[in-house]
């Protein structure tokens, strides 16, 4: 009997564990290690920071529904991994074994490389539900208080489209409240070019959200540099094409949200040979790791080259059904090794991501999400804000159920011409 261990119990770790229970069969072990004992809906986070949503209604604990199908499950840091020999070192002591580690850890927050940066600094930040909820309690000061308004991305963020979303929520919240005419929005980004997403673009992206920058009356500056902010304080250079300083501002506000640059944690980015200059875990196109044959690896912790060179540092951004794709086809190949054969299985990275604006929203479906695409597709509608809705609802559901790949979904994906595995396999092996 092997013992698969999935390291983090995120948007790629719940689903992880759910497809190998289901390719693995229940002969294996599998444990599941997270720092929390519960599972935060990360693309929910933006309206948990206007009030629309709370802590409780956007988390699920996690033993309960990993016990169900047989997971065990420890609430607890992995403080050291030590890939030779094949165990993890937890904050509380503990010493865990496995014949397979799969590395779903997310991203690590790199505030520390903008001085004032981060809640313990001065930028609030809706990357995890408690940063959130702290960016609410603030909101709520802005509604007494009302001043200018900062919502953008740092210097190597990667996770764009929150950026966005948050301006727009941001901006039909303080309608909602009749304080939007007392609020100066300015949308601060380190893409070269708005809609660039990390991608370069998809479909007419810059088109549309520039437009609905400027219909929201949010003005911007692209290819940002942040490089120290301050209370209520923002000191950002804006560079051109060749990345030459063109403009210093000095940004006043009142409230800010800006998403930060990512890296991977440090447990994963300190073992030897597993990763790149920047933490993130180096993958093959089974995701496997080359050094390290018994490690997979899944979600924002993975390395993705950017799509293209960018004055100031963008990466390319790994989103929920990309994730999915990469933890099926994790699925697959440890259940084909595990019965002597090799990785069959390549993720397709197809892309579907739904981005609320308050009242209506945009949708993109990138297939493959990295260009160059077979298809690419942006389309904006209220019927996007209700979508997102039954998204939220859908995902939690299936994260209760333990089932990541209903029928349902995998013919109505199918009939679209989405799927998750690339249809031809490696007939050599
Ligand atoms: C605000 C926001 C909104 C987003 N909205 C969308 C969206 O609408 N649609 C979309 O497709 N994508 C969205 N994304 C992108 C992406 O889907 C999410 O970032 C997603 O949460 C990434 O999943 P993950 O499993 O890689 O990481 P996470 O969900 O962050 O999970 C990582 C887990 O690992 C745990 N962990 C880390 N280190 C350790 C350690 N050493 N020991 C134990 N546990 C550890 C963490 O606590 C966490 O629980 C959004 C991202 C953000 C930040």
């Amino acid at each position: 009997m092997a013992h698969i261990v999935v390291l983090g119990a995120g948007i790629g770790g719940m689903p992880c564990a759910y497809d190998l229970r289901e390719c693995v069969g229940k002969t294996h072990q599998i444990t599941v290690i997270n720092e929390r004992d519960h599972f935060q809906f990360t693309p929910s986070n933006p309206w948990v920071a206007v009030g629309w949503r709370d802590y409780d209604s956007i988390t699920l604990p996690i033993a309960p529904y990993l016990e169900k199908k047989g997971i065990q499950f420890i609430a607890d840091r992995v403080n050291k991994i030590n890939a030779d020999a094949n165990n993890l070192q937890l904050a509380g002591g503990k010493e865990i074994k496995y014949d397979y580690l799969v590395i779903t850890t997310g991203p690590k927050l790199a505030f520390d490389e903008i001085p004032g940066a981060g809640p313990s600094g001065y930028t609030n930040s809706i990357c995890t539900t408690g940063h959130a909820e702290h960016t609410y309690a603030q909101f709520k000061e802005l509604l007494e208080n009302p001043g200018p308004v900062i919502i953008g991305a740092m210097p190597f963020a990667s996770c764009f489209g929150p950026a966005y979303e948050f301006a727009f929520i941001l901006d039909c919240a303080l309608r909602k409240h009749h304080k939007r005419n007392k609020v100066q929005m300015t949308f601060v980004t380190s893409e070269p070019y708005i809609g660039h997403l990390g991608l370069g673009g998809v479909g007419d992206s810059r088109g549309m959200l520039e437009s609905d920058l400027r219909n929201h009356h949010i003005k911007f500056i692209t290819n940002a540099k942040t490089t120290r902010v301050e209370h209520n304080k923002m000191y950002v250079d804006e560079l051109n094409d060749k990345g030459e300083v063109i403009k210093q501002h000095e940004l006043p506000f009142k409230f800010n949200m800006m998403i930060p640059g990512f890296k991977g944690v440090d447990a994963v980015a300190a073992v030897e040979g597993l990763c790149n200059p920047r933490g993130f875990v180096l993958i093959d196109e089974y995701q496997r790791n080359p050094k390290y044959k018994n490690i997979y690896s899944a979600g924002v912790c993975v390395a993705i080259p950017p799509v293209e060179a960018t004055p100031v540092p963008t990466g390319a951004p790994k989103t929920g059904y990309m994730i999915e794709t990469m933890t099926a086809a994790i699925a697959h190949n440890i259940a084909s090794e595990l019965k002597g054969g090799q990785p069959l299985e390549k993720p397709t990275w197809n892309a579907i991501c739904l981005a609320d604006m308050g009242d209506t929203g945009a949708a993109f479906v990138a297939l493959p999400q990295i260009p160059p695409r077979n298809v690419t597709w942006f389309k904006k509608g209220k019927w996007v804000h209700q979508a997102k809705i039954g998204f939220e609802k859908y995902f939690m559901r299936k994260m209760k159920k333990g089932s990541t790949d209903p029928l349902y979904e995998r013919f109505i994906l199918k009939a679209l011409g989405i799927s998750k595995l690339e249809q031809k396999r490696n007939d050599a092996a």
